[in-house]
Protein backbone atom coordinates (compact mmCIF):
# COMPACT_ATOMS: atom_id res chain seq x y z
CA UNK A 1 0.00 0.00 0.00
CA UNK A 2 1.31 3.39 -0.67
CA UNK A 3 0.79 5.91 2.00
CA UNK A 4 0.53 9.75 1.17
CA UNK A 5 -0.90 12.72 1.93
CA UNK A 6 -2.44 13.84 -0.75
CA UNK A 7 -3.67 11.80 -3.77
CA UNK A 8 -3.77 13.88 -6.94
CA UNK A 9 -6.18 12.21 -10.09
CA UNK A 10 -5.51 13.27 -13.10
CA UNK A 11 -2.20 14.33 -14.98
CA UNK A 12 -2.98 17.28 -17.43
CA UNK A 13 -1.79 20.81 -16.72
CA UNK A 14 -3.92 21.77 -13.73
CA UNK A 15 -3.10 18.06 -11.97
CA UNK A 16 0.88 18.94 -12.79
CA UNK A 17 0.38 22.37 -11.06
CA UNK A 18 -1.13 21.07 -8.39
CA UNK A 19 1.28 18.32 -7.32
CA UNK A 20 4.11 21.01 -8.38
CA UNK A 21 2.86 23.32 -5.54
CA UNK A 22 2.45 20.71 -2.99
CA UNK A 23 6.00 19.39 -3.30
CA UNK A 24 6.85 23.60 -3.73
CA UNK A 25 5.21 23.34 0.12
CA UNK A 26 6.70 20.30 0.90
CA UNK A 27 3.61 18.16 1.17
CA UNK A 28 4.11 14.80 0.20
CA UNK A 29 1.72 13.47 -2.54
CA UNK A 30 1.34 11.11 -5.78
CA UNK A 31 -0.24 11.95 -8.84
CA UNK A 32 -1.88 9.20 -10.94
CA UNK A 33 -2.35 9.66 -14.76
CA UNK A 34 -4.29 6.77 -16.96
CA UNK A 35 -1.97 7.89 -20.00
CA UNK A 36 0.95 7.28 -20.56
CA UNK A 37 1.08 11.74 -20.36
CA UNK A 38 1.98 11.92 -24.08
CA UNK A 39 0.36 14.79 -25.67
CA UNK A 40 -1.15 14.11 -28.74
CA UNK A 41 -3.30 17.52 -29.04
CA UNK A 42 -1.85 20.36 -27.68
CA UNK A 43 -4.85 22.44 -27.30
CA UNK A 44 -3.34 25.03 -25.03
CA UNK A 45 -1.27 27.63 -26.42
CA UNK A 46 -0.78 29.88 -23.86
CA UNK A 47 0.16 29.89 -20.42
CA UNK A 48 -1.50 33.15 -18.83
CA UNK A 49 0.56 35.96 -16.83
CA UNK A 50 -0.88 35.02 -13.13
CA UNK A 51 0.24 31.12 -14.02
CA UNK A 52 3.59 32.29 -14.99
CA UNK A 53 4.20 34.28 -11.69
CA UNK A 54 3.22 30.56 -10.25
CA UNK A 55 5.50 28.81 -12.56
CA UNK A 56 8.43 31.49 -11.34
CA UNK A 57 7.59 31.17 -7.48
CA UNK A 58 8.27 26.84 -8.64
CA UNK A 59 11.25 27.94 -10.41
CA UNK A 60 10.64 26.58 -14.07
CA UNK A 61 9.44 29.97 -15.37
CA UNK A 62 12.57 29.85 -17.50
CA UNK A 63 12.37 26.97 -18.91
CA UNK A 64 8.18 27.25 -19.71
CA UNK A 65 10.17 30.76 -21.50
CA UNK A 66 12.97 28.53 -23.21
CA UNK A 67 10.80 25.80 -24.61
CA UNK A 68 10.81 26.32 -28.05
CA UNK A 69 8.55 29.69 -29.09
CA UNK A 70 10.74 31.41 -31.26
CA UNK A 71 11.38 34.98 -29.75
CA UNK A 72 10.85 37.06 -33.37
CA UNK A 73 7.80 35.40 -34.20
CA UNK A 74 5.03 37.48 -34.33
CA UNK A 75 1.83 37.77 -31.89
CA UNK A 76 -0.05 39.24 -34.20
CA UNK A 77 -3.51 38.86 -33.72
CA UNK A 78 -5.33 39.00 -37.55
CA UNK A 79 -8.89 38.98 -38.84
CA UNK A 80 -9.03 37.83 -42.88
CA UNK A 81 -11.39 36.23 -45.60
CA UNK A 82 -8.78 34.21 -45.09
CA UNK A 83 -4.99 33.55 -44.26
CA UNK A 84 -3.08 35.14 -47.53
CA UNK A 85 -7.20 36.54 -49.07
CA UNK A 86 -7.91 39.97 -47.85
CA UNK A 87 -7.13 41.36 -44.19
CA UNK A 88 -10.06 42.99 -42.44
CA UNK A 89 -8.17 44.15 -38.99
CA UNK A 90 -4.85 43.29 -37.31
CA UNK A 91 -4.19 44.20 -33.90
CA UNK A 92 -0.35 44.31 -33.48
CA UNK A 93 1.54 42.56 -30.96
CA UNK A 94 5.26 43.22 -30.76
CA UNK A 95 7.20 39.71 -30.71
CA UNK A 96 8.96 38.90 -27.42
CA UNK A 97 12.13 39.54 -28.62
CA UNK A 98 10.49 43.68 -28.91
CA UNK A 99 8.32 43.83 -26.26
CA UNK A 100 8.41 45.72 -23.39
CA UNK A 101 8.22 44.33 -19.96
CA UNK A 102 4.57 45.62 -18.41
CA UNK A 103 5.03 47.42 -14.89
CA UNK A 104 1.94 45.25 -13.66
CA UNK A 105 4.51 42.13 -13.64
CA UNK A 106 7.74 40.35 -13.80
CA UNK A 107 5.95 37.45 -15.98
CA UNK A 108 4.15 38.57 -19.17
CA UNK A 109 2.16 35.23 -20.79
CA UNK A 110 4.09 32.99 -22.92
CA UNK A 111 3.53 30.45 -25.70
CA UNK A 112 3.91 27.30 -24.85
CA UNK A 113 1.64 24.88 -26.05
CA UNK A 114 0.95 21.78 -24.01
CA UNK A 115 3.25 19.53 -24.96
CA UNK A 116 6.02 21.62 -24.64
CA UNK A 117 5.00 22.24 -21.01
CA UNK A 118 3.82 19.15 -19.75
CA UNK A 119 7.50 17.57 -19.67
CA UNK A 120 8.78 20.96 -18.20
CA UNK A 121 6.16 19.91 -14.96
CA UNK A 122 6.90 16.32 -15.16
CA UNK A 123 10.59 16.47 -14.93
CA UNK A 124 10.02 18.74 -11.86
CA UNK A 125 7.90 16.08 -10.61
CA UNK A 126 9.75 12.58 -11.99
CA UNK A 127 8.05 9.19 -12.39
CA UNK A 128 7.36 6.81 -9.41
CA UNK A 129 8.93 5.29 -7.43
CA UNK A 130 11.64 7.62 -7.44
CA UNK A 131 9.31 10.45 -8.34
CA UNK A 132 5.76 11.28 -7.70
CA UNK A 133 3.74 10.75 -11.04
CA UNK A 134 2.31 7.19 -11.44
CA UNK A 135 1.50 7.11 -15.61
CA UNK A 136 -0.64 4.50 -16.82
CA UNK A 137 -2.77 4.58 -13.69
CA UNK A 138 -6.69 4.82 -13.16
CA UNK A 139 -8.65 5.54 -10.48
CA UNK A 140 -11.57 3.29 -11.02
CA UNK A 141 -13.51 3.53 -7.63
CA UNK A 142 -11.94 5.18 -4.66
CA UNK A 143 -10.92 2.02 -3.66
CA UNK A 144 -7.81 0.63 -6.03
CA UNK A 145 -6.30 -2.68 -6.18
CA UNK A 146 -3.09 -1.43 -5.39
CA UNK A 147 -4.42 1.25 -2.37
CA UNK A 148 -3.42 4.29 -2.28
CA UNK A 149 -3.83 5.59 1.52
CA UNK A 150 -4.29 9.75 1.15
CA UNK A 151 -5.62 12.13 3.66
CA UNK A 152 -6.85 14.36 1.23
CA UNK A 153 -7.64 13.71 -2.58
CA UNK A 154 -7.98 16.69 -5.47
CA UNK A 155 -9.82 15.84 -8.03
CA UNK A 156 -7.82 16.84 -11.42
CA UNK A 157 -9.76 14.57 -13.77
CA UNK A 158 -10.87 17.06 -16.19
CA UNK A 159 -14.36 17.87 -17.90
CA UNK A 160 -15.77 14.40 -17.86
CA UNK A 161 -14.64 13.97 -13.97
CA UNK A 162 -15.35 10.32 -12.61
CA UNK A 163 -14.56 11.91 -9.20
CA UNK A 164 -16.98 14.68 -9.23
CA UNK A 165 -20.12 12.99 -10.97
CA UNK A 166 -19.46 9.66 -7.99
CA UNK A 167 -19.72 12.05 -5.83
CA UNK A 168 -22.95 13.28 -6.65
CA UNK A 169 -21.63 16.73 -7.24
CA UNK A 170 -23.69 18.68 -10.42
CA UNK A 171 -21.34 21.13 -12.78
CA UNK A 172 -24.63 22.87 -14.83
CA UNK A 173 -24.83 24.48 -18.06
CA UNK A 174 -24.95 28.16 -18.08
CA UNK A 175 -24.70 27.92 -22.26
CA UNK A 176 -25.92 25.69 -24.64
CA UNK A 177 -23.17 23.22 -25.78
CA UNK A 178 -21.60 23.47 -28.84
CA UNK A 179 -19.90 20.97 -30.92
CA UNK A 180 -16.36 21.98 -32.62
CA UNK A 181 -13.46 20.34 -34.17
CA UNK A 182 -9.54 20.32 -33.83
CA UNK A 183 -7.44 20.18 -37.27
CA UNK A 184 -4.17 20.32 -36.15
CA UNK A 185 -1.80 19.90 -39.45
CA UNK A 186 1.93 21.03 -40.89
CA UNK A 187 2.35 23.76 -43.03
CA UNK A 188 6.16 24.25 -43.41
CA UNK A 189 5.95 26.68 -45.93
CA UNK A 190 3.09 29.19 -44.36
CA UNK A 191 5.00 31.65 -42.35
CA UNK A 192 7.67 32.16 -44.82
CA UNK A 193 5.07 32.73 -47.97
CA UNK A 194 3.08 35.22 -45.67
CA UNK A 195 5.99 36.71 -45.03
CA UNK A 196 5.11 40.32 -43.17
CA UNK A 197 1.66 39.40 -43.26
CA UNK A 198 1.65 36.21 -40.93
CA UNK A 199 -0.03 36.81 -37.47
CA UNK A 200 0.34 34.10 -34.51
CA UNK A 201 -3.72 33.99 -34.56
CA UNK A 202 -5.86 34.60 -38.44
CA UNK A 203 -9.30 34.96 -37.71
CA UNK A 204 -11.04 33.44 -40.06
CA UNK A 205 -14.18 35.66 -41.27
CA UNK A 206 -15.98 34.34 -44.36
CA UNK A 207 -19.63 32.32 -44.66
CA UNK A 208 -17.97 29.08 -44.28
CA UNK A 209 -15.53 29.81 -41.35
CA UNK A 210 -15.49 31.99 -38.77
CA UNK A 211 -12.91 30.51 -36.24
CA UNK A 212 -9.54 31.07 -36.01
CA UNK A 213 -6.17 29.38 -37.16
CA UNK A 214 -3.52 29.95 -35.01
CA UNK A 215 -0.18 28.81 -35.37
CA UNK A 216 1.00 26.23 -32.50
CA UNK A 217 5.06 25.82 -32.57
CA UNK A 218 6.11 29.17 -34.69
CA UNK A 219 7.41 26.83 -37.30
CA UNK A 220 5.56 24.72 -39.09
CA UNK A 221 2.33 23.33 -36.76
CA UNK A 222 -1.44 25.06 -36.90
CA UNK A 223 -4.59 24.46 -35.23
CA UNK A 224 -7.74 25.02 -36.97
CA UNK A 225 -10.98 25.41 -35.07
CA UNK A 226 -14.06 24.22 -37.18
CA UNK A 227 -17.72 24.52 -36.76
CA UNK A 228 -18.69 20.90 -37.50
CA UNK A 229 -21.50 20.88 -40.82
CA UNK A 230 -25.25 21.55 -40.32
CA UNK A 231 -26.01 18.21 -39.98
CA UNK A 232 -23.54 17.73 -37.05
CA UNK A 233 -21.17 15.58 -39.23
CA UNK A 234 -17.71 16.26 -38.82
CA UNK A 235 -16.20 18.39 -41.53
CA UNK A 236 -13.60 17.18 -44.36
CA UNK A 237 -9.99 18.58 -42.83
CA UNK A 238 -8.89 19.07 -45.83
CA UNK A 239 -11.06 20.58 -48.01
CA UNK A 240 -11.76 23.33 -44.82
CA UNK A 241 -8.14 23.79 -44.64
CA UNK A 242 -8.03 24.87 -48.49
CA UNK A 243 -11.11 27.22 -47.38
CA UNK A 244 -9.06 28.76 -44.28
CA UNK A 245 -5.83 29.55 -46.83
CA UNK A 246 -6.23 30.46 -50.32
CA UNK A 247 -2.64 30.17 -51.05
CA UNK A 248 -0.95 27.24 -52.92
CA UNK A 249 1.04 25.71 -49.62
CA UNK A 250 1.89 21.94 -48.95
CA UNK A 251 -0.08 20.89 -45.69
CA UNK A 252 -0.05 17.58 -43.79
CA UNK A 253 -3.03 16.67 -41.27
CA UNK A 254 -1.88 15.58 -38.34
CA UNK A 255 -5.24 14.97 -36.15
CA UNK A 256 -8.89 15.93 -36.87
CA UNK A 257 -10.80 15.52 -33.38
CA UNK A 258 -14.12 17.33 -32.22
CA UNK A 259 -14.83 18.66 -29.36
CA UNK A 260 -17.51 20.42 -26.95
CA UNK A 261 -17.44 23.50 -26.30
CA UNK A 262 -19.46 23.54 -22.55
CA UNK A 263 -19.78 26.36 -19.72
CA UNK A 264 -20.05 24.40 -16.49
CA UNK A 265 -19.25 24.86 -13.03
CA UNK A 266 -19.79 23.03 -10.62
CA UNK A 267 -22.19 23.33 -7.39
CA UNK A 268 -19.32 22.29 -5.01
CA UNK A 269 -15.48 22.74 -5.19
CA UNK A 270 -15.35 20.15 -2.21
CA UNK A 271 -17.16 17.59 -0.61
CA UNK A 272 -15.69 16.36 2.51
CA UNK A 273 -11.43 15.18 1.86
CA UNK A 274 -12.04 15.35 -1.87
CA UNK A 275 -11.24 18.77 -3.87
CA UNK A 276 -12.31 19.78 -7.35
CA UNK A 277 -10.01 21.76 -9.55
CA UNK A 278 -9.54 22.98 -13.10
CA UNK A 279 -11.66 21.34 -15.88
CA UNK A 280 -13.10 18.85 -13.55
CA UNK A 281 -14.94 21.96 -11.19
CA UNK A 282 -15.76 24.82 -14.50
CA UNK A 283 -15.19 24.49 -18.28
CA UNK A 284 -15.20 27.88 -20.08
CA UNK A 285 -14.69 29.12 -23.62
CA UNK A 286 -11.11 28.51 -25.41
CA UNK A 287 -11.94 32.26 -26.27
CA UNK A 288 -9.52 34.22 -24.18
CA UNK A 289 -7.26 31.56 -23.41
CA UNK A 290 -8.27 31.15 -19.67
CA UNK A 291 -9.40 27.41 -18.93
CA UNK A 292 -6.19 26.17 -18.20
CA UNK A 293 -5.64 29.39 -16.39
CA UNK A 294 -8.41 29.37 -13.85
CA UNK A 295 -7.36 25.82 -13.12
CA UNK A 296 -3.81 27.02 -12.01
CA UNK A 297 -5.57 29.67 -10.25
CA UNK A 298 -7.22 26.69 -8.16
CA UNK A 299 -3.69 25.44 -7.32
CA UNK A 300 -2.19 27.85 -6.29
CA UNK A 301 -5.27 29.00 -3.79
CA UNK A 302 -5.52 25.17 -2.91
CA UNK A 303 -2.05 24.07 -2.21
CA UNK A 304 -1.43 26.27 0.60
CA UNK A 305 -4.21 25.32 2.61
CA UNK A 306 -4.04 21.77 2.22
CA UNK A 307 -0.41 22.20 3.20
CA UNK A 308 -1.22 24.52 6.24
CA UNK A 309 -3.71 21.99 7.21
CA UNK A 310 -1.26 18.87 6.81
CA UNK A 311 1.50 20.94 8.57
CA UNK A 312 -0.81 21.69 11.43
CA UNK A 313 -1.14 25.57 12.13
CA UNK A 314 -4.19 26.08 9.46
CA UNK A 315 -7.76 26.76 11.04
CA UNK A 316 -10.91 23.91 10.92
CA UNK A 317 -12.60 26.64 8.45
CA UNK A 318 -9.49 27.32 6.20
CA UNK A 319 -10.31 24.79 3.63
CA UNK A 320 -13.62 25.54 3.45
CA UNK A 321 -12.64 28.90 1.81
CA UNK A 322 -11.17 27.43 -1.32
CA UNK A 323 -14.84 26.79 -2.91
CA UNK A 324 -15.76 30.84 -1.53
CA UNK A 325 -12.82 31.91 -3.00
CA UNK A 326 -12.56 30.26 -6.29
CA UNK A 327 -16.13 29.79 -7.68
CA UNK A 328 -16.89 33.41 -8.15
CA UNK A 329 -13.34 33.32 -9.95
CA UNK A 330 -14.30 30.54 -12.21
CA UNK A 331 -17.61 32.09 -13.11
CA UNK A 332 -16.28 35.69 -13.54
CA UNK A 333 -13.73 33.97 -15.76
CA UNK A 334 -16.72 31.93 -17.90
CA UNK A 335 -18.19 35.56 -18.63
CA UNK A 336 -15.81 36.57 -20.18
CA UNK A 337 -14.76 34.30 -22.06
CA UNK A 338 -18.32 33.64 -23.06
CA UNK A 339 -18.68 37.66 -23.99
CA UNK A 340 -15.54 37.29 -26.58
CA UNK A 341 -17.35 34.00 -27.93
CA UNK A 342 -19.98 35.71 -28.31
CA UNK A 343 -18.77 38.46 -30.20
CA UNK A 344 -17.16 36.52 -33.09
CA UNK A 345 -20.02 34.47 -33.01
CA UNK A 346 -22.69 37.23 -33.42
CA UNK A 347 -21.10 39.09 -36.54
CA UNK A 348 -22.94 39.07 -39.52
CA UNK A 349 -20.92 37.59 -42.88
CA UNK A 350 -22.17 38.97 -45.77
CA UNK A 351 -21.11 36.38 -48.61
CA UNK A 352 -19.48 39.94 -50.36
CA UNK A 353 -17.06 40.20 -47.96
CA UNK A 354 -14.56 38.06 -49.79
CA UNK A 355 -15.46 40.27 -52.36
CA UNK A 356 -12.33 41.96 -54.16
CA UNK A 357 -15.42 44.82 -55.84
CA UNK A 358 -15.52 48.00 -54.07
CA UNK A 359 -18.92 46.54 -51.85
CA UNK A 360 -16.39 44.00 -50.79
CA UNK A 361 -14.08 46.52 -49.64
CA UNK A 362 -16.78 48.60 -48.09
CA UNK A 363 -18.28 46.05 -46.02
CA UNK A 364 -14.32 44.82 -44.88
CA UNK A 365 -14.18 49.04 -43.84
CA UNK A 366 -17.05 48.66 -41.82
CA UNK A 367 -16.80 45.58 -40.30
CA UNK A 368 -12.92 47.06 -38.89
CA UNK A 369 -14.65 50.35 -37.72
CA UNK A 370 -17.30 47.74 -35.37
CA UNK A 371 -14.15 45.75 -34.78
CA UNK A 372 -12.12 48.43 -33.27
CA UNK A 373 -15.44 49.95 -31.28
CA UNK A 374 -16.09 46.28 -30.15
CA UNK A 375 -12.77 46.11 -28.52
CA UNK A 376 -12.13 42.72 -30.21
CA UNK A 377 -8.44 42.93 -28.54
CA UNK A 378 -9.59 42.57 -25.29
CA UNK A 379 -9.55 38.91 -25.89
CA UNK A 380 -5.87 38.65 -26.46
CA UNK A 381 -4.89 41.32 -23.93
CA UNK A 382 -6.82 40.82 -20.61
CA UNK A 383 -4.11 41.69 -17.75
CA UNK A 384 -7.53 42.41 -16.05
CA UNK A 385 -8.89 39.12 -16.51
CA UNK A 386 -5.72 37.47 -15.44
CA UNK A 387 -4.89 39.65 -12.46
CA UNK A 388 -8.01 41.83 -11.54
CA UNK A 389 -10.07 39.01 -9.10
CA UNK A 390 -10.61 39.58 -5.50
CA UNK A 391 -11.17 36.92 -3.11
CA UNK A 392 -14.07 37.29 -0.77
CA UNK A 393 -14.42 35.01 2.42
CA UNK A 394 -13.98 34.97 5.99
CA UNK A 395 -10.62 34.54 5.90
CA UNK A 396 -9.86 38.20 4.15
CA UNK A 397 -10.35 41.12 6.07
CA UNK A 398 -11.77 43.86 4.37
CA UNK A 399 -10.70 47.57 4.85
CA UNK A 400 -11.42 51.01 2.61
CA UNK A 401 -13.13 50.84 -0.94
CA UNK A 402 -12.78 47.84 -3.19
CA UNK A 403 -11.46 48.59 -6.36
CA UNK A 404 -13.49 48.21 -9.74
CA UNK A 405 -14.55 44.73 -10.45
CA UNK A 406 -14.88 45.72 -14.42
CA UNK A 407 -11.72 43.43 -15.62
CA UNK A 408 -10.88 46.62 -18.16
CA UNK A 409 -10.75 49.28 -15.46
CA UNK A 410 -8.33 46.84 -13.61
CA UNK A 411 -5.40 48.43 -11.46
CA UNK A 412 -2.91 47.15 -8.63
CA UNK A 413 -4.07 47.20 -5.46
CA UNK A 414 -3.59 46.22 -2.21
CA UNK A 415 -7.23 45.94 -0.99
CA UNK A 416 -7.42 43.03 0.73
CA UNK A 417 -8.24 39.35 -1.62
CA UNK A 418 -6.44 41.25 -4.36
CA UNK A 419 -3.31 39.59 -5.49
CA UNK A 420 -0.52 41.63 -3.87
CA UNK A 421 0.98 44.29 -6.10
CA UNK A 422 4.20 43.86 -8.01
CA UNK A 423 7.52 45.98 -7.84
CA UNK A 424 11.19 45.55 -8.51
CA UNK A 425 12.20 45.52 -5.24
CA UNK A 426 15.98 45.65 -7.35
CA UNK A 427 17.23 44.27 -10.20
CA UNK A 428 15.00 40.74 -11.00
CA UNK A 429 13.79 40.80 -7.79
CA UNK A 430 10.13 41.23 -7.45
CA UNK A 431 7.93 41.82 -4.61
CA UNK A 432 6.39 38.55 -5.44
CA UNK A 433 9.46 37.12 -4.84
CA UNK A 434 8.97 37.59 -1.31
CA UNK A 435 5.64 35.68 -0.95
CA UNK A 436 5.02 31.51 -1.30
CA UNK A 437 5.31 29.59 1.94
CA UNK A 438 4.09 31.61 4.57
CA UNK A 439 2.54 34.93 6.01
CA UNK A 440 4.31 38.02 4.56
CA UNK A 441 4.02 41.45 6.84
CA UNK A 442 4.96 44.11 4.16
CA UNK A 443 5.88 46.68 6.19
CA UNK A 444 6.32 50.96 5.00
CA UNK A 445 6.43 52.53 8.74
CA UNK A 446 9.63 51.86 10.35
CA UNK A 447 8.08 53.69 13.86
CA UNK A 448 5.63 50.56 14.83
CA UNK A 449 7.70 47.51 16.08
CA UNK A 450 6.56 44.29 14.86
CA UNK A 451 7.73 42.10 17.49
CA UNK A 452 4.60 41.53 18.96
CA UNK A 453 3.21 40.02 15.54
CA UNK A 454 6.18 37.63 14.94
CA UNK A 455 6.07 36.72 18.43
CA UNK A 456 1.73 35.81 18.11
CA UNK A 457 2.68 34.18 14.76
CA UNK A 458 5.40 32.16 16.47
CA UNK A 459 3.15 30.30 19.42
CA UNK A 460 0.37 29.82 16.83
CA UNK A 461 3.24 27.82 14.94
CA UNK A 462 2.37 29.99 11.52
CA UNK A 463 4.76 30.68 9.38
CA UNK A 464 5.43 34.43 9.22
CA UNK A 465 8.02 37.27 8.02
CA UNK A 466 7.90 40.46 7.75
CA UNK A 467 9.65 43.05 5.13
CA UNK A 468 10.28 47.07 5.98
CA UNK A 469 10.53 48.27 2.36
CA UNK A 470 12.39 51.44 2.50
CA UNK A 471 10.98 53.21 -1.10
CA UNK A 472 8.80 55.50 -1.58
CA UNK A 473 6.98 54.59 -4.96
CA UNK A 474 6.45 50.90 -3.95
CA UNK A 475 4.90 52.36 -0.43
CA UNK A 476 2.00 53.87 -2.68
CA UNK A 477 1.48 51.05 -4.29
CA UNK A 478 0.73 49.45 -1.42
CA UNK A 479 -1.54 51.72 0.08
CA UNK A 480 -1.08 51.17 3.53
CA UNK A 481 1.64 51.24 6.31
CA UNK A 482 1.22 47.28 6.80
CA UNK A 483 -0.16 44.98 4.19
CA UNK A 484 -0.24 41.01 5.22
CA UNK A 485 0.23 38.81 2.05
CA UNK A 486 -0.96 35.15 2.01
CA UNK A 487 1.39 32.62 0.86
CA UNK A 488 -0.48 32.73 -2.45
CA UNK A 489 0.40 36.08 -2.83
CA UNK A 490 -3.30 37.74 -1.94
CA UNK A 491 -3.32 40.42 0.34
CA UNK A 492 -5.23 39.28 3.71
CA UNK A 493 -5.18 42.16 6.01
CA UNK A 494 -4.19 46.27 5.49
CA UNK A 495 -3.84 48.63 7.62
CA UNK A 496 -1.71 52.23 8.73
CA UNK A 497 -1.44 50.66 12.26
CA UNK A 498 -0.91 47.56 13.80
CA UNK A 499 -3.94 45.86 15.70
CA UNK A 500 -3.72 45.37 19.69
CA UNK A 501 -5.14 42.39 19.42
CA UNK A 502 -2.65 40.50 16.21
CA UNK A 503 -4.11 37.19 17.93
CA UNK A 504 -7.74 37.68 16.60
CA UNK A 505 -6.18 38.76 13.14
CA UNK A 506 -4.12 35.99 12.94
CA UNK A 507 -6.95 33.03 13.44
CA UNK A 508 -8.97 34.95 11.31
CA UNK A 509 -6.70 34.78 8.44
CA UNK A 510 -5.22 31.21 9.22
CA UNK A 511 -8.85 29.95 9.34
CA UNK A 512 -10.12 29.88 12.84
CA UNK A 513 -13.65 31.42 12.64
C1 LIG B 1 -9.14 24.15 -28.49
C2 LIG B 1 -8.81 24.52 -27.08
C3 LIG B 1 -7.84 25.49 -26.84
C4 LIG B 1 -7.52 25.86 -25.53
N1 LIG B 1 -6.56 26.82 -25.33
C5 LIG B 1 -6.30 27.22 -24.06
C6 LIG B 1 -5.28 28.23 -23.80
O1 LIG B 1 -4.60 28.72 -24.71
N2 LIG B 1 -5.09 28.61 -22.51
C7 LIG B 1 -5.80 28.06 -21.48
O2 LIG B 1 -5.60 28.47 -20.32
N3 LIG B 1 -6.71 27.09 -21.68
C8 LIG B 1 -6.98 26.65 -22.93
N4 LIG B 1 -7.90 25.66 -23.14
C9 LIG B 1 -8.55 25.00 -21.99
C10 LIG B 1 -7.64 23.91 -21.44
O3 LIG B 1 -7.35 22.95 -22.43
C11 LIG B 1 -8.27 23.21 -20.24
O4 LIG B 1 -8.82 24.16 -19.36
C12 LIG B 1 -7.20 22.39 -19.50
O5 LIG B 1 -6.69 21.37 -20.33
C13 LIG B 1 -7.77 21.77 -18.23
O6 LIG B 1 -6.78 21.04 -17.60
P1 LIG B 1 -7.14 19.92 -16.55
O7 LIG B 1 -5.83 19.38 -16.08
O8 LIG B 1 -8.11 20.43 -15.55
O9 LIG B 1 -7.96 18.81 -17.37
P2 LIG B 1 -7.47 17.89 -18.59
O10 LIG B 1 -6.52 18.62 -19.45
O11 LIG B 1 -8.73 17.37 -19.21
O12 LIG B 1 -6.70 16.69 -17.90
C14 LIG B 1 -7.36 15.70 -17.16
C15 LIG B 1 -6.40 14.51 -17.02
O13 LIG B 1 -6.97 13.55 -16.13
C16 LIG B 1 -6.73 12.24 -16.63
N5 LIG B 1 -7.77 11.37 -16.03
C17 LIG B 1 -9.11 11.47 -16.18
N6 LIG B 1 -9.74 10.53 -15.44
C18 LIG B 1 -8.78 9.83 -14.79
C19 LIG B 1 -8.80 8.74 -13.87
N7 LIG B 1 -9.96 8.19 -13.46
N8 LIG B 1 -7.63 8.23 -13.41
C20 LIG B 1 -6.44 8.78 -13.81
N9 LIG B 1 -6.35 9.83 -14.68
C21 LIG B 1 -7.50 10.36 -15.17
C22 LIG B 1 -6.84 12.42 -18.14
O14 LIG B 1 -6.16 11.39 -18.85
C23 LIG B 1 -6.18 13.78 -18.35
O15 LIG B 1 -4.79 13.68 -18.56
C24 LIG B 1 -8.21 25.26 -24.45
C25 LIG B 1 -9.18 24.27 -24.69
C26 LIG B 1 -9.48 23.91 -25.99
C27 LIG B 1 -10.55 22.86 -26.21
Amino acid sequence: MIETEVLIVGGGPVGLAMAVELRYQGIDCILIEQTDSVVTDPKVSTVGPRSMELCRRWGIGQQIRDAGWPKDHTLDVAWVTSVGGHEIYRVHFPSYENRTLPDYTPEPEQVCPQDWFAPVFQNYLGEYPGGIIKFLSRLDSFEQKEVIHARYMVACDGARSFIRKTCNVDAPSFHPTQKFQSVVFKAPELATQMGKNHAMVFFLVNPIIQEPLRAVDGRSLYRLILKPQEDGDVRDAESAIRAAISIDTPFEIVSNLPWFLTHRVADRFRVGRIFFAGDCAHTLSPSGGFGMNTGIGDTGDLGWKLAATIKGWAGDRLLDTYEIERRPIAVRNLTEARANLERSQKRPIPPVISSDSPEGEKIRAEMALGMERSGVKREFDAPGVHFGFRYESPAIIPEGTPPSDDPFQWQQSSYPGCRAPHAWLEPGKSTLDLFGRGFVLMCFDSTQGVESWEKVFQEKQVPFTSHYINNWEIAKLYERAFVLVRPDGHVAWRGDTLPSDAGALIDRVRGCF
